[in-house]
């Protein structure tokens, strides 16, 4: 559940609720009662302690509900349940109990039928549903709640209302992050409805707030300004206090501590009793930041300590972020690591959840913006043209619902937003990030991808390998158990500081929770051996923690390489490989991992096949949408072995890479493309081809070397399709590699885009040119709206980042009809061909030398070509 949301707009609009039903509206509205005064009495003093005290407000809809089940008879028993249950829910989203007021809110709903008029009383609970969805990160649902009561408000004229709903519905787009879109939400909820102050505040504080985000200095101050006069004239000195803080906080993101002094200032005399006002803590925390800007570390920590005075830093909530962050600054800067840590801990919980409700807000919005509409008509125009008879679409019609979340969405959205994202203090929080990640955050220890950094960047500095010995305490478990958390935290901190007194290595690090890693300049892993020996004897006496004495016992694993990832992977895999031969150390050893004698004949016999022709690449032809045309293929393998049948590159790519086949086998993959395109080329056909490679190679400048030089012996185009995952993996490396293929000419794809996690930021980074979109969003995009959405927004992300976007797995022609439609580049399935031998992709390619046309163009006719 998420109840927090990602900006401190929120905060204030929750302050001066807008939709404030004690406010908004006065009983008789909605009652039309002439006798039941008890009832009408209770429910009067439920509004009147709802914002102050809702559970004084609940204990009064208690008694108000008594009162209504005794009075069966009522003629306006709908009216008074759904009054009931409505100010109910309010109460408990008041006492932050979300999930309690959902059902209520929508009972209250239900009992006005299933067509409600469109009353006050409707549109005001739909925004309270609305309101429960935002806070339990049901964006489509609020969204849509929020909508409907707009319509109601101004279908019955009430323009304030309207406003509201406007406001709410701007807050989503905050959430979403979307600054620009809740920019026009809020002038339009200021159009709506102005001259009343409370309103007018909301609107200029959300307002101020976007602004900042937006970069817009002068604007954000301008509307922080006339919020601050609006609470001036409403005499709260709270409200001012917070507006000023706002202002502060505006003034030190830009730079300016001076005027953010004077703000905080004035803000605190506008504090009754400063010492003892509990929000006090924010302008402390405000004046820490201005001392840190100003470089007064000291002061700086006395003031963030006062902030967070009392306080369980694991449980704060958002308003706390941008204080946490400060505070890890501020100990950083004061090389206060201890309490540096457990601020950065925070903040890096806190920022996952405001990018987690920024993406889940982010998906529904896209959901909400996708206009179908066209699709279906297109659809139907399919159908007429009989192109399909079996075409199935479900909900056609139906009102977008809430749409569920993929690891796909999630992280495009993010790497979108991470795009956009303008704002000043993010360079600040990638820093302070970055240390998390290479950070471990329990014992303060450099983390394992600190290993893997230290590896690769002393391999690349003496131009050879390094070594890495896993360390690992034995009975871990049970010591953690015994010991407790934050003592085992200490026990291996203590036993770094042994290692660190003993040995002096290059390098130490925590590479799992009872793994310590140490990095040794030594090429030959063999040398290292004696080193293990001497580790594993320097834990022969007990490690003292305060008044215990703990006795450990430590297994080594070796490994080398100048690839900072398999070293630490490789070395892992050591320990096993140590316990499995019941001793205490081992070197990795690839022939015993790849296992069984069967894997290893396995590869030898696929090398061979290479050789002896068993082995073939088969080439799958990609359609050029724009054109209609075939003007490439991706060059798959196949291997027909003499005893085993056809064997699937499923089953031995993997192998290979793993077993370090891979490189050998990549090499004569595409030296065979290469010799398969001059007969191409000789039989009339200049496509480009593209050959996998595999992730594991990218990062390996020899490989990277003689790739490029077999390409450039290509008569036509080569392009290479390489696994998101993969270019993930080693980026400084992998990086140099990919930028000296692209200057070459050959061209990237992004594969399988989709089963992996990376961010679409960072694939911007890459020097790619297209992205293929994993099968699983594609094949069943004709019947799932779901996953024509996330097609739809992926190709748009695509584009947006100058990429072309391929669909793969294309199995019927109404995918193929929507990838057209959608304004996909290139689609690749069977609906087309299967992957099949270079004679079945001679014939098909003279079969289908005319354009394919596709609909949207009369008598769409396809000789479909499945050759394989
Ligand atoms: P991939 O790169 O994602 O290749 C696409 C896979 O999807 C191919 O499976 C292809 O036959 C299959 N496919 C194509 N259209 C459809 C469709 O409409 N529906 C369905 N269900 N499947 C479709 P294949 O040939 O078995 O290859 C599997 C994987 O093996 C490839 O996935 C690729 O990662 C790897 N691979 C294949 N050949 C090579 C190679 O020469 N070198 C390397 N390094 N990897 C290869
Ligand atoms: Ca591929």
């Amino acid at each position: 559940m998420r109840l927090l949301s990602a900006s401190a707009i929120i905060a204030l609009l929750c302050l001066v609720n807008p939709a404030e039903p004690a406010q908004a509206q006065p009983a008789a509205n909605h009652l039309a009662v002439e006798d039941a005064n008890t009832f009408q009495s209770e429910v009067a003093a439920a509004r009147a302690s709802m914002m102050a005290t809702p559970n004084v407000a609940l204990s009064h809809l208690t008694a108000a509900e008594a009162l209504l089940a005794a009075e069966p008879e009522r003629t306006d028993s709908d009216t008074a349940f759904a009054t009931l249950w409505w100010l109910q829910s309010e109460a408990l989203t008041r006492l932050g109990r979300p999930l309690d007021a959902e059902p209520v809110a929508e009972r209250a709903l239900a009992r006005l039928g299933d067509t409600p008029e469109p009353t006050k009383l409707f549109a005001d609970i739909l925004v309270s549903l609305g309101r429960v969805n935002k806070v339990t990160g049901e964006y489509g649902r609020a969204l849509e709640n929020f909508q409907r009561a707009y319509e109601v408000y101004r279908a019955i004229g009430d323009s304030r209302s309207e406003s509201i709903a406007l406001q709410s519905m701007g807050s989503i787009y905050t959430d979403a992050r979307q600054y620009d879109r809740a920019e026009h939400y809020y002038i339009d909820a200021a159009r709506r409805h102005s001259g009343d102050a409370s309103l007018d505040l909301a609107v200029n504080n959300n307002l101020g707030n976007v602004y900042r985000e937006l970069g817009q200095y002068d604007e954000a101050l301008e509307h922080f300004e006339q919020a601050r006069t609006l609470a001036a004239e409403m005499g709260s000195g709270i409200l001012q206090a917070r507006i000023l803080n706002n202002i502060a906080s505006l003034h030190i993101s830009f730079g300016d501590f001076n005027a953010a002094e004077i703000a905080v200032d004035e803000a605190v005399s506008h504090i009754d009793d400063p010492a003892q006002s509990e929000w006090a803590r924010f302008l402390w925390g405000t004046r820490a930041r201005i001392a840190y800007g100003r470089g007064d570390y000291r002061l700086a920590r006395n003031l963030i300590a006062r902030t967070f005075d009392g306080i369980s830093l694991d449980e704060t909530t958002q308003a706390f972020a941008e204080f946490h962050e400060a505070a890890a600054s501020i100990y950083q800067a004061l090389t206060a690591w201890d309490q540096a840590v457990p601020h950065l801990r925070a903040f890096k919980r806190l920022d996952d959840e405001a990018r987690d409700v920024a993406a889940s807000a982010n998906s529904t919005l896209l959901g909400a913006q996708f206009d179908f509409a066209e699709q279906e008509l297109e659809i139907e125009q399919l159908h007429t043209q009989g192109l399909e008879r079996d075409l199935q679409l479900t909900n056609a019609r139906a009102r977008q619902r809430m749409i569920g979340l993929s690891a796909l969405l999630i992280v495009s959205l993010l790497g979108l937003l991470m795009v956009q994202f303008r704002h000043r203090a993010a360079k600040d929080r990638q820093r302070v990030l970055e240390k998390a990640l290479y950070e471990d955050l329990d014992t303060g220890l450099p983390s394992r991808a600190a290993a893997e950094r230290a590896i690769a960047n002393l391999a690349a500095r003496l131009d050879r390998p390094a070594t890495l010995i896993a360390l690992q305490v034995e009975r871990y478990k049970q010591l953690q158990s015994a010991l407790g958390f934050s003592r085992s935290a200490e026990l291996r901190a203590a036993m770094v500081e042994r290692i660190r007194a003993n040995f002096d290595p290059e390098f130490v690090a925590l590479l799992a929770p009872d793994v310590i890693g140490i990095v040794l300049p030594l090429a030959d892993v063999d040398a290292a051996l004696p080193v293990a020996d001497r580790l594993r004897h320097c834990f022969t006496s007990a490690v003292a923690l305060d008044a215990l004495e703990i006795d450990v016992n430590v297994t080594a694993g070796l490994a080398s390489g100048m690839n900072g990832e398999s070293c630490v992977r490789n070395a892992m895999i050591a320990l096993d490989q140590a316990k499995e031969a019941a001793d205490h150390k081992a070197i990795f050893d690839a022939e015993l991992f790849g296992d069984s004698e069967q894997n290893l004949t396995l590869m030898s016999r696929m090398l061979a096949a290479t050789h002896n022709g068993d082995m073939s690449m088969q080439y799958q032809p990609k359609l050029h949408l724009p054109s209609g045309s075939y003007l490439a293929a991706e060059a798959l393998c196949r291997w027909q072995d003499r005893e085993h049948g056809m064997i699937m590159p499923d089953h031995f790519i993997p192998l290979a890479e793993e077993t370090g086949r891979i490189r050998d086998f990549t090499q004569w993959s595409l030296e065979q493309v290469v010799r398969d395109q001059k007969t191409l080329l000789a039989a009339g056909h200049d496509i480009s081809l593209a050959v996998n490679i595999s992730g594991a190679l990218i990062s390996d400048p020899e490989f990277a070397e003689l790739a490029l030089r077999t390409a450039l012996q290509a008569p036509g185009r080569i392009s290479f399709e390489i696994t998101e995952t993969a270019a993930m993996q080693n980026p400084e490396r992998a990086m140099a590699n990919l930028e000296k293929w692209a200057a070459a000419g050959i061209k990237l794809a992004i594969d399988d885009y989709g089963s992996g996690l990376s961010s679409l930021a960072y694939l911007k980074t890459l020097p790619s040119h297209e992205l293929k979109l994993d099968r699983a969003f594609v094949t069943h995009m004709a019947s799932s709206q779901r996953d024509r959405m996330l097609v739809k927004s992926t190709s748009d992300l695509a584009h947006g980042l100058g990429l072309e976007m391929t669909a793969e797995g294309v199995e019927s022609f109404e995918a193929l009809a929507l990838l057209k439609l959608i304004g996909c580049d290139w689609a690749q399935g069977y609906a087309l061909s299967k992957a099949t031998s270079l004679e079945s992709l001679i014939e098909f390619l003279n079969a289908n030398a005319q354009p394919v046309e596709l609909p949207g163009t009369p008598s769409a006719s396809h000789s479909r070509g499945r050759a394989g």
